[in-house]
């Protein structure tokens, strides 16, 4: 696959099927990628709700459970899947993203010997359903059923992403439910969102990056030059550091020798004088 004119080509140069949505706006420069499901019962039904002008609401791409792909608008323009969101400073992130949503019905409800979408009604067999709390759950809550993406859906998924975050330069792949937690709840815990990250990203979520400064750095107090410098900096070159978290080009470090006269050092520095130890 690869992209070209904003267009998704398949492995034959051509046009994956596109069917343009009404429910978009202007164009865009994206930063980010966003994860969704559907929560709908085909990917066929949810491409069509997803242009109809009443839906008010559509994605760039669908991708269905066989893997196929549906495009509904250009990806450098605002398609209306995020809603009111938030993330690293940004709101409304359908300025800022491209959206995929995966056909997959999402929460599901127990009735009776069967699992069935309390939306579309239709039933799902046991091998289909992961039994699990969502992240955004408040500690004690009963675990429910959620519907299991397909190996091949996520596998096209994964293709798309890596081409979609090489060509725009994407910050971060994120899922709805982080950009506007307790309103939403997809991806939701059947999408493996750890791994798919670390895919795209290029690193393991819970592996220690070590990093040494490359420049005399100042640590911040948050993610920007609007943030206080905090006492120890600046950081001269050589000091190791682990990264923590990312938000663009910020990344909140641990400082792990005494500098300064500062122990345990722990703020938010620009990455451009990192360079991996
Ligand atoms: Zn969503």
């Amino acid at each position: 696959m690869k992209i070209n004119n904003h267009r998704l080509l398949d492995d034959n140069n051509q046009p994956v099927p596109y069917r343009e949505t009404p429910n978009k706006g202007g164009v865009m420069t994206p930063e980010y990628l966003v994860i969704h499901y559907t929560a709908g019962s085909s990917a066929e039904g949810s491409v069509a709700w997803m242009c109809n002008p009443a839906a008010k609401a559509a994605a760039h791409l669908v991708i269905g459970r066989d893997g196929n792909i549906t495009q509904l608008a250009p990806f450098n323009r605002v398609t209306w899947h995020a809603g009111q969101s938030q993330w690293a400073g940004r709101s409304g992130l359908n300025q800022f993203s491209i959206g995929i949503e995966l056909d997959n019905a999402g929460k599901l409800e127990r009735t009776g010997s069967h699992w069935r979408s309390a939306i579309s009604k239709r039933i799902y067999a046991d091998d289909d359903v992961l039994l699990a709390n969502h992240k955004h759950d408040r500690p004690g809550l009963p675990p429910i059923g959620w519907h299991e993406y397909s190996e091949v859906q996520l596998a096209t998924a994964r293709e798309v992403s890596q081409i979609l975050m090489q060509k725009y330069a994407l910050q971060d792949v994120l899922g709805h439910e982080d950009i506007a937690p307790g309103r939403k709840s997809d991806p939701g815990p059947a999408f493996p969102m750890a791994s798919f990250r670390a895919h795209l990203m290029g690193r393991a979520d819970d592996e220690v990056e070590l990093y040494t400064t490359s420049a005399a750095l100042n640590v911040r107090a948050g993610p920007g030059t609007e943030f206080a410098i905090l006492p120890g900096s600046p950081l001269p070159i050589g000091v190791k550091v682990t990264l923590l978290e990312q938000q663009g080009l910020w990344w909140r470090v641990d400082v792990l020798d005494t500098v300064n006269g500062v122990m345990d050092l722990v703020g938010w520095c620009h990455s451009r004088f990192l360079t991996k130890a």
